[in-house]
């Protein structure tokens, strides 16, 4: 048990990615009898959706503190986090039409079940079922774009109500205003619980990768090994354009600062993301890294970085577009025009409820693929790999939160460069 524990868990799915592979190439179809292990591991995976989707967007909403504090901040920040990420998306997307990294994998041996028939293009019908006429049905059915509608509708519900109190003794006194802000604060307790249980459900994940390894390779041998090899360096590929060229042409163009001064000042908390691929667990080094090497000041720093750290997900839209045509490609479901710009949408929303935790994008690609009718199966076909593409998302995530920050302050002219320019001496 002590041993088990003390390998860190990505090392674990590793060897269990290494291990099932094997078992699978040596076992042949009849790997098949252990696919149940990782069907479980899926299923754990789709009870999070709905939870962490909840609870999540809600306590990001209502944490802006009201609805007139995001100011020029915020609508800076928020514009350079939307811009950023329909880029990202974009180039996830082209990616993937490209390289077409699915194709020459016959993976309809994989199908656990029917495929959902993607709707015919509607615009009347689609606007419509964006509301949740029911919430609780919206979440029976696992219906995610409603959910997410109806949770930034309960997330602004709280702003309203809490909005105009000025201080905690008002509040005390009216007990709907009371009321609302201790929602407020169960709803950041939910998210946390969720968040914990996503790390509890990823401590099976060796078992999942493991069984699903020997089943793939069993059922479909090598080319299914090529394809996910395409799907690594695709993701990695993507992860170094947005940096290399997104981020680097913000930072000089908009932000006109030293890109190296940034890098530098940087490196901890990109160090940090990669070993840890958690966004969240990187926030105070991020944080440190903005104020202390970057000169950015506190109050900016502190709302732009931890906003950025939940909402802000280039490597994470990037990815979900991605794969998206990934498990199209494999499973032969045909895109219209209309599926690709529902993948662009619900990738973005995808990576801005994504939590920033190990797997929290993985956790997303089941509300992506069931908007366009592709099969969840490629969630097994791609979990054995997900947690190495998933430490250059959230590196790429973290940069990108910086460098959003940096703009928005150099926009405003409250940036210290000096500090920024000797981020080598810190
Ligand atoms: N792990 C990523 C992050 O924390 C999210 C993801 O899985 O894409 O930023």
């Amino acid at each position: 048990m002590r041993f088990w524990f003390g390998i860190p868990l990505w090392q674990r799915v590793i060897g269990a990615l290494i291990l099932g592979g094997l078992t699978g190439y040596i076992w042949g179809p009849g790997a098949e009898s252990v696919k149940i292990v990782g069907d479980v591991f899926i299923d754990f995976i789709k009870m999070l959706i709905v939870p962490l989707i909840f609870f999540s967007v809600v306590s990001g909403v209502a944490s802006i503190g009201n609805l007139g504090r995001l100011g020029s901040v915020g609508w800076r920040a928020i514009l350079l986090f939307v811009a950023t990420g329909q880029v990202a998306v974009i180039l996830g997307l082209t990616l993937g039409t490209l390289v077409q990294p699915g194709i020459g994998v016959d993976a309809s041996g994989l199908q656990m079940g029917d495929i959902p028939e993607p709707a015919a293009f509607d615009w009347r019908a689609m606007l419509r079922s964006m509301i949740p006429v029911s919430p609780v049905g919206v979440m029976a059915d696992v219906q995610v774009l409603p959910l997410i509608v109806f949770s930034l509708l309960v997330g602004v519900g709280i702003l309203l109500a809490r909005g105009d109190v000025p201080d905690d003794d008002e509040a005390e006194t009216d007990s709907g205003v009371h009321g609302a802000a201790m929602i407020a604060r169960a709803f950041d307790g939910g998210a946390l619980i969720f968040q914990k249980i996503t790390i509890l459900v990823m401590e099976l994940t060796p078992f999942g990768v493991f069984a699903l390894m020997a089943w793939v390779v069993g059922t479909l041998g090598i080319p299914a090994v090529v394809a996910l090899g395409k799907l690594v360096a695709l993701n990695y590929a993507g992860c170094f354009l947005i940096i290399g060229v997104m981020y680097v042409g913000i930072l000089a163009a908009a932000a006109k600062v030293s890109v190296a001064g940034f890098f530098r000042g940087m490196i901890d908390a990109i160090a940090v993301a990669y070993s840890t691929a958690s966004s969240s667990a990187t926030l105070p080094v991020t944080l440190r890294c903005t104020q202390r090497n970057l000169g950015v000041s506190k109050p900016t720093s502190s709302f732009v970085v931890s906003l950025g750290s939940t909402i802000n997900m280039d490597g994470t839209a990037m990815y979900l577009g991605l794969v998206t045509l990934f498990g199209a490609q494999l499973f032969g479901v045909d895109l219209s025009w209309a599926d690709y710009f529902t993948i662009a949408l619900l990738a973005t929303i995808g990576s801005i409820g994504a939590a920033g935790i190990p797997g929290g994008g993985l956790v997303m690609m089941g509300a992506v693929f069931t908007a366009v009718g592709v099969p969840l199966e490629t969630i097994a076909f791609v979990a054995g790999v997900d947690r190495i593409m998933d430490m250059m998302r959230t590196a790429t995530n973290v940069t990108g939160d910086a460098t959003v920050t940096v703009t928005t302050a150099s926009m405003l002219g409250e940036l210290d460069k000096r500090e920024l320019a000797s981020a080598h001496d810190v």
